[in-house]
């Protein structure tokens, strides 16, 4: 699975790109990363490699839109191997998984904001955070009861 992520990443960036050893082995490290991950998680793996590169190589990956940022509920930004289209994130505030959901349904919202301010709005970014569905039945329900009181 680690593998065919870093031969896909690869295989994307080759054809635009310099493929340096340094950037192989980021984009190695960001293939192994579980779930969502800091810039300090790589840097602590990144023996040898120079912090400005990781810096960067994230940065290429965003912009190309192999990884995707996720803005976590107590303001972290994290970086997760992602669906290349536009999407959004479902964030469990108790386990921290992160669901994608592809469709996104603000074009009426976006329109409008637009007529309203006169704004020209280019992009957007929406999470939305809670229980997942897993969290919602094992989470004691002393504490869902703070969460929802009577
Ligand atoms: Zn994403
Ligand atoms: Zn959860
Ligand atoms: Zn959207």
């Amino acid at each position: 699975m680690a593998q065919s992520t870093v031969s896909t990443m690869l295989h994307r960036l080759e054809t635009r790109h310099r493929i340096t050893v340094s950037r192989i082995a980021v984009i190695g490290l960001v293939a192994s990363m579980p779930g969502h991950f800091s810039v300090e998680d790589v840097l602590a793996q990144s023996r040898g490699i120079g912090r400005a590169t990781v810096f960067r190589t994230l940065k290429l990956l965003v912009d190309e839109g192999l990884i995707c940022r996720v803005l976590l509920e107590d303001g972290r930004l994290h970086y997760r191997v992602s669906h290349d289209t536009h999407h959004h994130h479902l964030v469990c505030k108790e386990c921290g998984a992160v669901e994608d959901f592809t469709t996104c349904d603000l074009e009426g919202l976006i329109a409008g904001l637009s007529v309203r301010t006169g704004f020209d709005i280019t992009s957007h970014w929406l999470e939305f955070y809670g229980l997942c569905r897993t969290c919602r039945e094992t989470v004691p329900a002393s504490r869902n009861a703070i969460l929802t009181p009577s």
